[in-house]
């Protein structure tokens, strides 16, 4: 049977009208499906009984479910979300003094081979439905209440998967997201991070949602960067450049450059002058972040002095640097530890 999820709300209204019901009827669907993350037609109290057993005979809903929970000492807590076919993904929730973040899995497993990741080290299964990517916010949203006692604040694309890869399902989720109708959430509180695909960054400025973006760039030195991400040999850094431009053009937002500092790859002068160099063209803020070893000893995060001299020389060319450190380190919860440990 078709997860009723599928449908859009115009779909909905046909259903309903085709079964002699009002169209209003679809909207009253739609508000339990996508606003109040309903997950059994039978508790739609404004429905009749009749109605809801014929949805039922005909519609399911497949929801996620939550395989495992772990929490952090940090208050972080790891979720191994289950689907519908079996397979795990993972999310995360991450609070700080004043917000409560979601990263949230775009796809199971990977389809990028970034050296330093351990996402990367599981096969690509599958793309994430729509449904599948709003309920990893929504059950996010009420751990945070549960745990926390507030809402969820902000939602960052940076759990499994590459989400420029699952375009068409991570775009329709954002409207899911952010709609008045679906949970009402501010776009400028969610950011897409990507690898960095030039197509879809200018495709994702061109759609009418304002989203934040941040570019995984780790090298601005482009044969180092093939080495540590070698897909992107097929992305040089000028097409990425210009497909930021593009983005700014477009949107006004600054973009945030993801960089990880390791020892003995990119920590020498010379990759600092080619970051400046390369952040120079647009405007944009650099976020250090601080390496989770995925345990093949070749990559390692720089010592204190190189990070230093890194906020040093960023600061003194007028770039607006932020150290981010590491959360829910002790159960593998931190970026790239993603990999379904759990379920080796
Ligand atoms: N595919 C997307 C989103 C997922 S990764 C992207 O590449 O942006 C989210 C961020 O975590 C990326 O910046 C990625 O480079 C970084 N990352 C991956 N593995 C990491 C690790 N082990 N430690 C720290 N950051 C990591």
């Amino acid at each position: 049977m078709k997860d009723i999820r599928t449908l859009s709300l115009d779909q909905l209204q046909e259903y309903f009208v085709s079964l002699g019901e009002k169209p209003f009827r679809a909207k009253q669907v739609y508000d339990w499906l996508w606003s109040k993350n309903m997950h059994s037609v039978d508790e739609m109290t404004n429905l009749s009984k009749d109605l809801r057993d014929r949805i039922s005979q005909e519609y399911i809903i497949n929801p996620i479910s939550v395989d495992q929970l772990q929490r952090s000492k940090d208050g972080t807590i790891k979720n191994g979300v289950k689907l519908h076919d079996g397979l795990l993904v993972e999310s995360v929730l991450i609070p700080t003094e004043t917000r409560t973040t979601a990263c949230v899995s775009s796809q199971v497993g990977c389809s990028l081979n970034c050296e330093f990741c351990a996402t990367a080290r599981l096969k690509r299964m599958r793309n994430l439905e729509v449904a599948e990517i709003v309920d990893q916010v929504a059950l996010i949203d009420r751990q945070s209440k549960l745990y926390f006692g507030r809402p969820l604040s902000n939602i960052v694309f940076m759990g499994m998967g590459e989400p420029m890869m699952n375009y068409k399902n991570v775009v329709e989720s954002i409207r899911k997201i952010t709609e008045p109708e679906g949970m009402g959430m501010s776009p400028r509180r969610i950011t897409v991070s990507t690898s960095g695909i030039p197509k879809m960054i200018k495709m994702l400025a061109d759609e009418d949602i304002r989203v934040k973006l941040a570019l995984s760039l780790h090298s601005a030195i482009e044969k180092k960067r093939n080495e540590i991400m070698p897909f992107s040999d097929k992305f040089p850094l000028t097409d990425i450049m210009d497909s930021l431009k593009y983005w700014y053009e477009k949107t006004g937002n600054v973009i945030t450059f993801e960089y990880c500092v390791w020892k003995g790859i990119n920590d020498q002068d010379e990759d600092i002058k080619a970051l400046i160099r390369y952040c120079k063209q647009i405007p944009s803020k650099v976020n250090l972040i601080q390496y989770n070893p995925i345990g093949d000893g070749k990559y390692d995060q720089c010592n204190k002095a190189a990070e230093d001299n890194y906020v040093r020389q960023l600061e003194k060319a007028g770039i607006t640097v932020m150290i981010r450190r590491s959360r829910g380190g002790d159960i593998d919860a931190a970026c790239g530890q993603l990999a379904n440990k759990s379920s080796e």
